[in-house]
């Protein structure tokens, strides 16, 4: 039997409450950091979807970091159990959002809707998407009451951080165990036409040159720290940046300037500290006996982390080959490993044939050029199964006036709602 006309009559039946809901999360500012209201949203999500059946679980992450009696991060699962056993389909969203920052014409918290759009921080990334899948779940169960299986639906703490108090939380303690969750999709703001299979890898270090302090009139009797790194750097413009334009990829990374290794020096400290708040006066005369730079690799799926960092050591190297009293260390500070679900895997096809059925048109399939919580179902939880699918213009993610489009919205949870037609009552 075909389901979808009944599924797309009872989402158009919804599309004030789709509309209503998303206001309604916008105008709770779950603001990270440092993690407002995270209870709040819970809260509001629990008491809509208890009364339908959910069963609730709230989860703090205790001792995540940022988790204090002040600032709890807060987690909601809730579960519903179909007419016979079989595979649970999860919808995974992030409630919270990045500080508002300047130049909005509209209230960031206020959910305004204005020519089929509904503004405000969050909006897009991703509250939109979180609406979105709680419509398309409750249309689908209303169409298809004899499913089978079990529909779970998410909201998380702390994407725009990281997500350690939140997905990694949840996927250490086994609430992404493939035992009892097959199937993820993640509605982070990808554009309603696109499959997103997955991520780079991230490599984050700080790299410090050695120096020796002397006076700054007499800077033949110090070493100077400053000088050694402007060494490093030297040489990874002429060596490092061309190695990286060579690598490219065959992950569909979007933007296409993504498709290939990246590398960005995210901050350089070098010499005396700033000096203090309050002091008025000139610094002192000083050669600097340290400099430190952090920097920021994206690789491909075809690279491999111990030899991205061989590149940087092999590099360092090389600079003190040439400069005798050169010294560095270099501190890992985090790292990622890229991650892509395979295009055969059962929720990229189903995706993909219900987003060619409402949209009438074939799906891309993209890779996203930066990390987010599917590193962590995949690295923590070993769930393969997984895709980002959403409404919105990832473009407009942290930036003033964003908005989501109603219409966006409406057509992405006609597609959530034929896949789990298709995974649960196929
Ligand atoms: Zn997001």
């Amino acid at each position: 039997m075909d389901n979808a006309p009944h599924i797309y009559a009872e989402i158009a039946a919804r599309r004030a409450q789709l509309i209503a809901l998303t206001q309604d999360l916008i105008r709770i500012p779950t603001l990270n950091p440092p993690g407002l209201h995270y209870r709040d949203i819970c809260d509001y999500l629990a008491a809509r979807l208890e009364p339908q059946g959910f069963a609730i679980h709230m989860v703090r992450a205790h001792g995540a970091p940022g988790d204090s009696e002040q600032f709890p991060r807060w987690n909601l699962i809730a579960r519903r159990e179909g007419a016979a056993p079989g595979d649970c389909v999860h919808f995974n969203s992030h409630h919270d959002v990045v500080e508002v920052g300047h130049g909005w014409t509209r209230d960031p918290f206020g959910g305004e809707l204005a020519d089929g759009r509904i503004y405000g921080r969050g909006s897009c990334d991703m509250k939109g998407g979180l609406a979105a899948s709680i419509i398309a779940c409750e249309a689908f169960v209303a169409a298809c009451p004899d499913w089978r299986g079990a529909i779970e639906i998410s909201a998380t703490a702390d994407e725009e951080s990281g997500g350690f108090g939140g997905v990694a939380y949840l996927a250490e303690k086994g609430w992404f165990a493939p035992e009892r969750v097959q199937h993820v999709i993640i509605p982070e703001p990808l554009h309603k036409d696109r499959i997103c299979l997955g991520h780079r890898g991230v490599w984050w270090a700080e790299i410090e040159t050695k120096g020796r302090i002397a006076h700054g009139s007499m800077p033949f009797l110090g070493d100077s720290a400053i000088r050694h790194m402007g060494a490093v750097l030297a040489e990874i413009e002429a060596t490092l940046y061309p190695l990286l334009a060579g690598k490219t990829t065959a992950m569909p990374v979007i933007p296409e300037g993504a498709r290939q290794s990246t590398l960005n020096i995210n901050s350089i400290h070098g010499g005396q500290d700033e000096l203090p708040e309050g002091y008025t006066g000139m610094p002192a005369a000083c050669v600097a006996d340290r400099c430190r730079i952090i920097i920021d690799r994206r690789f491909l799926i075809e690279e491999d982390l111990a030899e991205v960092k061989r590149e940087v050591s092999a590099l360092l190297e090389r600079v003190k080959a040439e400069r005798p009293t050169f010294s560095y260390e270099v501190r890992d500070m985090f790292e990622v490993q890229p991650s892509m679900t395979d295009r055969e895997a059962p929720i990229v096809r189903t995706t993909a044939a219900a987003i060619e059925r409402v949209l009438g048109r074939e799906a891309r399939y993209v890779v996203s050029p930066g990390t987010y919580d599917q590193k962590h179902i995949d690295r923590i939880g070993r769930l393969k199964n997984c895709i980002a699918y959403g409404p919105g213009v990832l473009d407009l993610a942290h930036q003033p006036d964003e908005w989501v489009g109603v219409d966006d919205m409406a057509d992405s949870a006609r597609v959530m709602a034929l896949v789990l037609a298709e995974l649960l009552a196929g």
